[in-house]
């Protein structure tokens, strides 16, 4: 620092409860605003005491996780995400610093508060009101059905340590977190110095808001070295950033030997295939070139998903570096991001700007030809509107390399991490799959193609060595969510270079901090610890009716057994008339019989479902509300006239919400014939209140 500069504020961790000041000590890092070099704060290099904000995350943090359902983690991320969307105005301003503009600032802030509300539903969704997670059907393991095995999940016991990359200090934060609450994980967060102004801010305002239970949350500012030394089994880290850190943590001893759980998001040469095709001027060439510009320029390209590899038909190449010449030309004003009419910030600091201009020297010793822009200091817009040179702050312009040889090793080795993305050509599909592939393991693809055999021929060839591909093409081109935007639902992460992790997801994401246990025992032992009614464990018909049952009183295992009901042909000629399903097998004898599948007319699946319902409900106004569904239903004996119907219905699954005065009801049903035979079986799915 120089001494005509303001002193940087010295950063804030907050752990153990309360925000920490560490002295400055005069050994800390200086991070700048990126686009005018002033300083924004000091990274104390002093150390924090590690071992202690683990033990408070695994002992605070734990306790108040346990003491929640699935349900209620979920509300809260709900309330938190409500909370962020009314303060993200001041994210924004603090975003400035960074480089990026508001766009950027959207894709960082916004991105990461649609992570909280995605996993704030799909917890109350697709997760019981519970604290354990049953993982698949049951199975049985014995021929007179007293023995049988359950995967189950129970989180794991100690903290979620992130480590993060500079380039996406909210959403990075946040995509970690969701999950790892929501499983019932606390969540230690040590952002990149670069930006760990921004993941202060963001977690002021998460402790500001009061809503999430202390120690669940823990930010650590500074550089966190020696974390590893206070981690164990019990543990999980997730690591973004560059692939040289993510090897020197995974030959960490606390990985190797003490079995602390490590996923690495690291550094990828994501590619973008043209399909054979997709000529110039159709909507799909204008829509690649478009995301070609978008990946290039949105964060300045600072993005582990952004397009590197323009894997093109080699006759299509000048095509395709003129429309992207002509759109950087027509849309790209690098600037200060505070200034009108930005459309593209700065790197986020010097070193990485200094980092990138390195990357594409060597991308141009390895074979690359620059073919629109260069490395030369760009002309910006300053944030009073001026334009000129900038040389305080970490600016680059957008660059595109061409290969003629597409199989240069430096393309599919060197991650220039800024605006810079090279263009290759290709022989045939089976070349075009061989050069996306060679980047050794990917996060994203796109494959634009209108063709589906050409669509079908990339994709397969491409999947299994990228985490997610995105087929592109007219009808999607304005709807889809964009190649570098993960989203929650999907899985964010690739194999080999990528790192090898799977964030996000949805559920998946939440089981990453949660142990897969195979449970064995009795059906009556399974249903006890999983809440989950299975076939074998006790049942009571004797308590009344349990659709006069309120949540209050109802158990899993109540049931009810109906009386007798014939079907008679009547009633099956009937059903027909009155459906209009007149299909042969319940209208027509002789056809029937010749079916290799029925003795002669049976009765429709579907009256057999009416009936039995007609046999199992309890008519009058009482607690259950409605009925929203059946699932897992299937016919296993066909059923002939005179045949007699019984049904047994009986409570599997209670799941109060949280937020309502109801809940939801599993009720197995099993519908038998006259000789025991079992005619159906399947889910209903009720409402039902809860007093
Ligand atoms: P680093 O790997 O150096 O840093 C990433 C994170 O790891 C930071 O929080 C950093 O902390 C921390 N860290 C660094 N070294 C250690 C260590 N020995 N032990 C524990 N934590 C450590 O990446 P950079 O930020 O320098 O970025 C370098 C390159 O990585 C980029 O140019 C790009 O190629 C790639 N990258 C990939 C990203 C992706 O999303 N896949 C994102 C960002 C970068 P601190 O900041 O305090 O040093």
């Amino acid at each position: 620092m120089t001494a005509t500069e303001t002193p940087a504020r010295t950063l804030d961790s907050y752990v153990l409860g309360a925000w920490q000041r560490p002295p400055s000590d005069g050994a800390g890092q200086v991070v700048r605003d990126a686009s005018t070099g002033e300083p924004v704060a000091e990274v104390a290099g002093q150390g924090l005491d590690l071992g202690a904000v683990v033990a408070y995350g695994r002992t605070v943090g734990q306790d108040a996780l346990g003491a929640l359902t699935f349900h209620q983690r979920a509300l809260l991320l709900k309330r938190l995400a409500q909370h962020l969307t009314g303060v993200k105005e001041d994210l924004y301003e603090v975003s400035l610093r960074t480089g990026g503009t508001r766009r950027d600032a959207m894709v960082d802030i916004d991105g990461g508060i649609g992570v909280l509300f995605t996993y704030g539903s799909k917890g109350r969704r697709e997760l019981p009101n519970a604290h354990l997670l049953v993982d698949g059907p049951p199975e049985s393991l014995s021929r007179d059905g007293s023995f049988g095995g359950q995967h189950v999940r129970t989180r794991r016991q100690g903290v979620a340590f992130q480590v993060n990359a500079f380039n996406f200090p909210v959403w990075g934060m946040l995509e970690k977190f969701a999950p790892a609450f929501l499983a019932g994980v606390p969540s230690v967060v040590k952002p990149a110095s670069a930006t760990a102004y921004l993941a202060e801010a963001a977690v002021r305002a998460i402790v500001d808001s009061g809503i999430l239970p202390d120690g669940v949350l823990q930010l650590v500012s500074g550089p966190a070295r020696g974390f590893l030394d206070h981690l164990d089994v019990r543990d999980t880290v997730s690591f973004t950033g560059s692939a040289s850190t993510a090897r020197v943590l995974a030959v960490d001893d606390a990985v190797i030997r003490r079995g602390v759980v490590l996923t690495a998001e690291t550094d990828s040469l994501n590619a973008a295939v043209l399909g054979s095709d997709v000529e110039p001027g159709s909507p799909e060439f204008t829509a690649f070139v478009a995301s070609v510009v978008t990946e290039m320029t949105v964060k300045a390209g600072q993005k582990c998903t952004a397009i590197r590899r323009v894997i093109v038909p080699a006759d299509r190449q000048d095509a395709v570096v003129d429309a992207v010449r002509e759109r950087i030309a027509q849309r790209v004003v690098v600037g200060d991001p505070r200034a009108d009419g930005v459309t593209m910030g700065a790197l986020a600091s010097v070193a990485q700007k200094e980092e990138v201009l390195r990357g594409v020297a060597e991308l141009v010793a390895g074979g690359g030809q620059i073919v629109v822009g260069d490395l030369a200091e760009p002309e910006v817009v300053h944030a009073d509107g001026t334009r000129g040179p900038a040389p305080d702050g970490a600016f680059v312009a957008p660059v595109l390399l061409r290969f003629p040889d597409p199989d240069a090793p430096a393309v599919h080795d060197i991650e220039a991490f800024g605006p810079v993305a090279s263009v290759l050509g290709y022989r045939d599909l089976d070349d075009a799959v061989r050069l996306a592939n060679l980047g050794g393991g990917s996060l994203v693809a796109t494959v634009a193609s209108a063709d589906p055999a050409v669509v079908r021929h990339l994709v397969t060839g491409i999947a299994p060595m990228h985490g997610r591909v995105l087929v592109l093409d007219r009808d999607d081109a304005r709807s889809s969510t964009g190649h570098g935007s993960p989203v929650p639902h999907l899985v964010h992460g690739g194999p080999g270079r990528a790192g090898g992790g799977e964030e996000l997801g949805g559920v998946r994401a939440v089981e990453h901090y949660m142990q897969r246990t195979a449970l064995q025992g009795t059906p009556a032992a399974l249903t006890g610890l999983t809440g989950r009614w299975r076939a074998g464990a006790p049942s009571s018909t004797g308590t009344g009716h349990p659709f006069r049952k309120s949540l209050a009183v109802l158990r899993v295992g109540d049931a009810v057994e109906s009386g007798p009901r014939e079907v008679t042909l009547d009633d099956i000629a009937h059903f027909a008339d009155f459906t209009g399903d007149t299909f042969y097998a319940h209208t027509d004898e002789e056809a029937a019989a010749a079916n290799p599948f029925f003795p002669g007319r049976v009765a429709h699946g579907y009256l057999l479902v009416s009936f039995a319902a007609g046999l199992f409900v309890d008519p009058a106004p009482g607690p259950v509300l409605a009925n929203y569904g059946l699932e897992n239903l299937r016919f296993l004996t066909p059923v002939v006239p005179g045949d007699t119907l019984r049904v047994r219905l009986t409570a599997a699954q209670i799941t109060p919400r949280e937020d309502e005065d109801y809940g939801e009801v599993r009720w197995d049903a099993v519908l038998t014939n006259q000789r025991d035979e079992q005619v159906a079986t399947y889910e209903v799915l009720t409402l039902v209140a809860k007093e």
